[in-house]
């Protein structure tokens, strides 16, 4: 079985200029992006050992969460098809009249969804225990679990040591942690988080981390979400037209807009030290653009 189907080869690392002046920072952005289409960008690291976890044991379904637009319902639904996994989503909410693009591709790869009320959907353990007779190996929300860290970890394979900044959107955190984990002691992690106020994500991050690891340097930047999760003002849509036009990089309008947007203003305001060398992980996501009417975006 070929887990690695995703190869290393279509990744690329592409320069970008911000138009700013008197900034002396060399910028890059890792394009996890051209991965794959669904199983987009971090996806397929957070997922990679959960999956050989799953063959290990010798379970045949992988059972996970997660909401009606999940960049992660449909990279485990196609993921798990591609590899011959049944899979299974439970979905939050009830079951919607018109169903998302997510939710109809994912049912297109197999999956079987059950809705939850959004109340139970909280209660995950509770959740789990209603089908205790089946035999489920089940993936947390979002991948998020020290072995989806482990498998984003995997994302530093590209960074090497003249980088000193490596700059990530945050939604669980575990992206997040997998790189504090592989980075190099020199090297900073800058999360940019895409939640309006969620005080608790930076432990959600250190609970991922030994102790060893959270005395590495990374900071968590707050005030990026545009309004908060899966917001996307018109202004921020502009920006991503602009960006396009710059540097030829498409982002998504959950992520990686608000990540790329954050890293210009962070040049800006001097956050970053003279020379310092960035790498941006582009993460994915573009297929969460469909929801936006045809031609809105330039790409
Ligand atoms: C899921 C996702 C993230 C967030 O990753 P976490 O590990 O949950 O923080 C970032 N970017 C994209 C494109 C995603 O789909």
């Amino acid at each position: 079985m070929q887990l690695n189907f995703a190869g290393k080869h279509k990744v690329f690392i592409q320069n970008i200029q911000y138009s700013i002046e008197s900034n002396s920072c060399f910028v890059n952005i890792l394009r996890l992006d051209e991965i794959h289409p669904l199983i987009s960008g971090n996806k397929f690291f957070k997922l990679q050992l959960h999956i050989l976890a799953a063959i290990n044991t010798q379970y045949s379904t992988i059972a996970t969460f997660g909401g009606a637009y999940s960049n992660h319902i449909i990279a485990t639904a196609c993921y798990c098809h591609q590899l011959g996994f049944k899979s299974v989503g439970i979905i939050r909410g009830e079951e919607p009249a018109q169903k998302s693009n997510t939710l109809l591709q994912a049912e297109a790869f197999g999956m079987q969804l059950i809705y939850v009320s959004r109340e139970l959907f909280k209660e995950k353990d509770k959740v789990i225990r209603s089908f205790k007779d089946e035999n489920y190996y089940w993936v947390n929300e979002g991948g998020y679990s020290r072995l989806g860290a482990e498998g984003a970890a995997d994302i530093c394979s590209w960074i090497d040591g003249s980088y000193t900044d490596i700059v990530c959107a945050v939604g669980t955190g575990t992206m997040m942690a997998g790189l504090i984990i592989e980075a190099k002691p020199h090297q900073k992690v800058t999360g940019i988080s895409v939640l309006k106020g969620n005080e608790k994500l930076i432990e959600s991050v250190t609970d991922l981390l030994t102790d060893e690891e959270k005395k590495k340097h990374f900071e968590l930047m707050d005030g990026y979400h545009f309004g908060g999760y899966a917001k996307h003002p018109e202004a921020l849509l502009d920006w991503m037209n602009l960006f396009y036009h710059q540097s030829k990089v498409p982002t998504d309008l959950v992520y990686t807009a608000k990540l790329c947007y954050a890293v210009n203003d962070l040049l800006q305001k001097g956050y970053f030290a003279p020379n310092s060398k960035i790498m941006i992980i582009h993460s994915g996501g573009l297929q969460g653009n469909n929801s936006l009417p045809a031609g809105r975006l330039v790409f």
